[in-house]
């Protein structure tokens, strides 16, 4: 038998069994696996400069990074003193230059030899000897032709990533370099075709071969720049298809409930409200009824800024649920949260006839069980709860509605736990955190989209101030005098995340210091995640009917939390919180109609300098961002209120990946694309892909057998899409 592209590794020439092991440990087993082996980065004639041309730059005083390519005439290394030196002359066409290194001599000795050749990157300076002389350059080996072909014809050289125990099977640049060439001359032919044709010709892709053929050595900068084009459209191709599928056929195969709505009794619940509600929240609501009127399952997703009143559009969801005899559950982040909207909204339907419930994973085991078998049994109800509510006691058998709160803070396993729970249930999650359209895309492209994009007509701005610490006792001051005219207040103390035991002591301290000094003649509440859910209710219930002022907290209150008249918020260290993390918590003043004030206190001096570099963000580069990160994030918060805004900078201090916690978050990881810059690429490629499935959403069309194939094959175990049959 001949070999072909899907042969073991071992076949293609030059990789006998020992090469063949190690590429099957980072799982090369076949040819075409190895096609798949991509170059991160390249080395191109056009930056590269000869010996004299770089001597006469440093002459005119230039002093950046130059690319020179030369080959090892000598090695030498020099001791003087206890210290030593290794030295590496070279040459290229027009002249001498030397590298040196002064550390990890050893390591650099045994890789230069007589007669290699070299591309070597560095600043280069001119010694007192009048040399030019390059100190601890990055380096690539090049084969002589390569050298020679380079300098000639301009090609472009791959470089890969070759692990350490690639070189101790002597597989290192040079020779992984050679085996790849030779697997593209000899099975180009043969690589098979990953999109369909009509896909590859409506967008002027390069078919694959040519993909990969260009991806490795690329003919010139163009069909690069076209091969790395469509890896990425294909890859998000394809993540597009699997939400298109996920939607589509979610929707068409299971049957959903059509609720009916009890006119009156909303009529009844709208005017027990103390407010009206916003055109935004009548807006999403209308959107919510025609889902849950419809025979199909809703799948939603509810968007809307911290205080923006989420949480009164889901108790009208679930009004409509239980009034047609189902169970409703919703799911909170935290017991707080939990508890709080326990109480909140066992207050605002106390004259109607809806049973409510609570379960936490801190009630007592007899409490749980009661609850339990209400569930079981199928009673209608509003079940209210953290994660307890998913786990396999919770055995709901009439549910009908379920709504996860602050959906960010849970994973996508959770999110899907939950909803399996039951065969069709509607779904409506809810999110303030507010997430560019590209993500929210990939990550809830599945689900239509709700936006509340309308604060209630009481709020008043909050006023957002940075301090130093010094000037605590002012602040506490200030504090004290609003309290005196009926303002209460949050103070967080940053949660230190390495010792629980710690953290506890520390916020405890705090409390006991501020309640005997500056506060002596106030009421002063503490919470933190360490107590019972018992103690936390206490405390909540306390402070919101006023019998605290100050409320001592750590992060748990981050989520959430309403608390109305509470007008002042106090964030300790605040230059150790997260941007987002900022605005959840500030988001918990503000809610009342009175003026509300936000103050970050740091520790960290900032420059005048850096203060003025923060007000002008947009105007920094990339570097200047990074540099100021800190006082960025803290700026940025006293600027700007709207949550919008943030998550933006946010993004762009720190990449979505870190935002959202790729893993937990279900952000699928990308191999090619990225969500910030291939924005463009997204939207095509989503378009096709939800065209595709709509007019063929089982893939049974001829045409379209190759997504079928790709999709088995190299997507099946996408844990994301688990959901897909
Ligand atoms: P979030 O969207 O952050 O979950 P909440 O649902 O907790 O916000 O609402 C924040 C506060 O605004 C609550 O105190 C709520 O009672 C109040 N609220 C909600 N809707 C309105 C409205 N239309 N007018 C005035 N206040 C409202
Ligand atoms: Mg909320």
């Amino acid at each position: 038998m001949s070999t072909t592209i899907d042969s073991p590794i071992q076949y293609l020439k030059n990789v006998g069994p020992k090469k063949a092991e190690i590429l099957s440990s980072i799982g090369i087993n076949t040819i075409n696996d190895l096609l798949y082996l991509f170059p991160y980065r390249y080395l191109d004639r056009s930056t590269i400069l000869d010996s004299s041309r770089v001597v006469n730059f440093v002459t005119a005083g230039f002093n950046g990074e130059v690319t020179i390519i030369g080959k090892v005439v000598d090695t030498e290394e020099i001791h003087y003193g206890r210290k030593s030196v290794f030295k590496v002359s070279m040459k290229d066409s027009k002249g001498f230059f030397e590298c040196v290194w002064f550390r990890s001599i050893k390591y650099f000795r045994d890789r230069f030899k007589t007669g290699e050749y070299y591309a070597v990157s560095a600043k280069p300076i001119i010694t007192k000897y009048g040399h030019l002389q390059f100190t601890h350059p990055d380096f690539d080996k090049l084969s002589s032709e390569e050298s020679e072909d380079f300098l000639h014809t301009g090609k472009i050289i791959p470089f890969y990533k070759i692990p350490e125990k690639f070189k101790k099977a002597n597989l290192g640049e040079l020779s992984l370099r050679r085996l790849i060439y030779h697997a593209i001359t000899d099975y180009k032919e043969q690589i098979e075709e990953t999109l369909p044709n009509h896909i590859i010709e409506k967008n002027n892709l390069l078919n694959i071969k040519s993909t990969i053929a260009n991806k490795h050595f690329p003919e010139n900068t163009e069909l690069l720049q076209r091969a790395e084009h469509r890896l990425k459209f294909e890859e998000l191709f394809y993540i597009e298809s699997l939400i298109a599928l996920k939607k589509y056929n979610y929707r068409s195969k299971v049957p959903g409930i059509s609720y009916e709505l009890d006119k009156k009794l909303l009529k009844q619940f709208l005017d027990s409200l103390p407010f009206e509600l916003t055109n935004a929240q009548t807006k999403v609501l209308h959107q919510i009824r025609l889902d849950m009127e419809s025979g199909k399952p809703m799948n939603r997703l509810l968007q809307g800024d911290v205080g923006s009143g989420k949480t009164v559009v889901a108790v009208i969801a679930m009004i409509i649920a239980v009034s047609n005899n189902k169970q409703a559950a919703l799911m909170a982040p935290t017991e707080i949260l939990a508890i709080q909207h326990y109480e909140n909204i066992q207050k605002m339907l106390s004259n109607f006839p809806i049973e409510i419930e609570l379960l936490v994973g801190g009630q007592k085991t007899k409490e749980k069980s009661k609850i339990h078998s209400k569930i079981k049994e199928g009673k209608p109800g509003i079940y209210i709860g953290t994660h307890a509510l998913i786990e396999d006691k919770s055995e709901f058998t009439n549910l009908g509605l379920v709504i996860v709160d602050e959906q960010h803070r849970f994973g996508v396993a959770q999110r899907s736990k939950l909803i399996s729970k039951s065969s069709a249930p509607d779904v409506l999650v809810m999110s303030a955190t507010p997430i560019p359209r590209t993500l929210t895309m990939t990550l809830y492209g599945d689900l239509d989209v709700s936006v509340i994009d309308e604060l209630p007509k009481n709020r008043v701005p909050i006023k957002t101030y940075l301090r130093s610490d010094g000037k605590l006792a002012q602040i506490y001051k200030f504090t004290i005098d609003k309290i005196r005219e009926g303002s209460q207040a949050f103070i967080v103390y940053p949660l230190i995340e390495e010792s629980e035991k710690l953290e506890l002591k520390a916020a405890e301290t705090y409390y006991n210091n501020l309640k005997e000094t500056v506060f002596k003649n106030l009421n002063v509440g503490l919470i933190h995640g360490r107590m019972s859910w018992d103690e936390k209710r206490t405390v909540m219930l306390k402070f919101a009917n006023k019998e605290y002022d100050v409320l001592v907290s750590t992060t748990v209150i981050e989520v959430g939390i309403d608390i109305p008249n509470a007008n002042i918020m106090i964030i300790n260290d605040a230059h150790r919180f997260g941007l987002s993390q900022l605005h959840q918590l500030r988001g918990r003043i503000g809610r009342g109609g009175s003026q509300s004030y936000c103050i970050l206190v740091t520790s960290e001096n900032f420059s005048r300098q850096q203060q003025d570099a923060s007000f002008n963000f947009d105007f920094l580069s990339d570097s200047q961002i990074q540099k100021n990160k800190t006082i960025i994030r803290l700026n940025s918060l006293v600027k700007y209120t709207s949550g919008f805004k943030l998550a933006e900078i946010d993004l762009k201090l720190r990449g979505p990946g870190d935002i959202y916690g790729t893993q937990q978050s279900g952000i699928p990881k990308f191999k090619y694309a990225d969500l910030i810059d291939d924005q463009k690429i997204l939207l095509k490629a989503k378009q096709e892909a939800f065209k595709v499935i709509e007019s063929d959403p089982k893939l049974r069309k001829k045409e379209n057998a190759i997504m079928r194939k790709i999709i088995k094959d190299q997507y099946r175990d996408n844990y994301w899409y688990s959901t897909i049959g």
